[in-house]
């Protein structure tokens, strides 16, 4: 197999072991550079991964089959997961009626709900790396690569740097696009019992959906691992209080049932995408990347496409093509994370049987920002206009049939179960 990068590919660095940090590895190791080449996995054990990111897309279930050479049943079964094979939507939308978001194609194409520090351990197993446990401060573009900077350790050079160290600090206009037209911004997580069944050997077959159950403060996601439940109510700080939450929080689990529940953590999260995700050199990935929040789980699947299209460019390329890929890598990653976000934000467009301040926020102040936030001339790309498309098709009295598989980031199919489910004929 001729891959003309491979020669500018001699020493790369993943910086972080959360979820993105390991499917990198991972996926370095999987490409077998062979002799000559060096991959350090970095990461600092005194800062925790976050630890949550239980749902996924079906393209993981492929690629970690690809990756660890396990039967997908194996997969599963250490992943103490479940068979996702859609999200049920509870309370959303104009139709006070509940509907499921299925995969395509329906009933078959399946993901998982998986322990996320499993899996960080099912890659980390295939791994073949120098382990360095040492915090990162500075990551600097140098001539042909980058310089990687250590607290109390030499810096070193790379020829790639994946940099996987999760949220950033704060957002800042100059490097990240801000999507708060998504209207949540922190999540309570709690567990409690299962609520499926193992079938055998702890592998679980029947088919198995993440609820969205709407609430007056946000959403609660409800996601059954063979193990435990996890319970996650999504809200909005300046809206709701901690307490409000708390307390809807309770009264949903009591009348779902569950009496006793671990509380795990009040995690505060941005939505963001970051404007320069790959520059030729340091490709950020999982949170350091883009993040919004988890109603469509894309957490996971964003970061399989960035390590994919930064190790697939530099690989099959050659180097002197290098300075033009990079700004079309980079705004096409860039375009795929808005799409997501617009996706994401345009679900809680109509609204939800909750007449709340947190719903009355979302449809008429957070929402109606997206197009703002995601104009051409200050993101550099066409995000908008692809969703503005979508939206277009679904409005049209027949879709053709040459337009079936048109996507923005997910595809159409998803789209037109939204519209459908959520009762948003028409958008504005
Ligand atoms: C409430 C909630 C629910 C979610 N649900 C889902 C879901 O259902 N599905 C989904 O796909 N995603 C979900 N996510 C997203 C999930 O968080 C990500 O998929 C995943 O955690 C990716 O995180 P990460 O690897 O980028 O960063 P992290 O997990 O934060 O890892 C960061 C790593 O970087 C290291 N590090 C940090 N700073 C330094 C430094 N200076 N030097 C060296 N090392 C450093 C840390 O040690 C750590 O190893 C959810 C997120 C939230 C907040």
């Amino acid at each position: 197999m001729i891959r003309p990068g491979a020669e500018s590919l001699r020493k790369i660095a993943v910086i972080g072991q959360g979820t993105a940090g390991s499917l990198a590895a991972a996926s370095v190791t999987g490409l077998h550079l062979g002799d000559g080449h060096e991959l350090h996995h970095i990461y600092d054990s005194r800062i925790p991964v976050i630890g949550v990111g239980e749902g996924s897309w079906p393209s993981l279930v492929q690629e970690l089959r690809k990756l660890t050479s396990l039967p997908h049943e194996t997969v599963q079964q250490r992943l103490k997961g479940t068979r996702k094979y859609g999200v049920i939507f509870e309370g959303w939308g104009r139709r006070d009626r509940d509907f499921t978001h299925y995969f395509t194609p329906q009933q078959v194409g399946y993901a998982y709900h998986l322990s996320a520090d499993l899996m960080a351990d099912l890659l980390r197993e295939g791994t073949c790396a120098r382990h360095i446990d040492a915090k990162v401060l500075d990551i600097t573009r140098v001539e042909g690569g980058a310089r990687v900077e250590f607290e109390d350790r030499a810096p070193d050079r790379y020829d790639l740097v994946f940099d996987a160290r999760g949220f950033p600090k704060e957002l800042h206009p100059d490097r990240h696009i801000d999507i708060a037209f998504i209207p949540t911004n922190t999540a309570v997580i709690r567990r409690g019992p299962a609520i499926i069944e193992a079938e055998r050997d702890g592998l679980v077959l029947q088919h198995t959906y993440t609820r969205a159950v709407a609430r007056p403060h946000g959403w609660i996601f409800v996601i059954p691992l063979t193990v435990h439940t996890s319970y996650g109510y999504i809200f909005n700080r300046d809206v709701s209080s901690l307490a409000e939450v708390e307390s809807d929080f309770d009264a949903f689990l009591e009348t779902d049932g569950v009496s006793e529940f671990e509380q795990r953590a009040v995690i505060p999260f941005p939505n963001f995408v970051h404007r320069q995700i790959y520059d030729g050199a340091v490709a950020r990935i999982g949170n350091a990347a883009a993040f919004m929040e988890p109603l469509e789980a894309t957490a996971i699947v964003s970061a399989q496409l960035q390590i994919g299209m930064v190790l697939q460019t530099r690989l099959n390329r050659p180097p002197e093509h290098l300075e033009r890929d990079t700004p079309v890598v980079n705004r096409f990653l860039i375009n795929n994370m808005l799409c997501y976000g617009l996706f994401v934000g345009w679900h809680y467009s109509c609204g939800s049987k909750y007449d709340s301040d947190f719903w009355r926020y979302a449809c008429e102040h957070a929402w109606p920002r997206h197009r703002k936030a995601t104009d051409p001339g200050s993101v550099d790309c066409a995000a908008l206009s692809k969703f503005d498309e979508m939206i277009e098709l679904l409005n049209r009295p027949v879709i053709d049939k040459t337009d079936w598989d048109r996507m923005c980031a997910v595809p159409l199919t998803s789209y037109a179960q939204m519209s459908q489910g959520l009762g948003c004929q028409a958008l504005q």
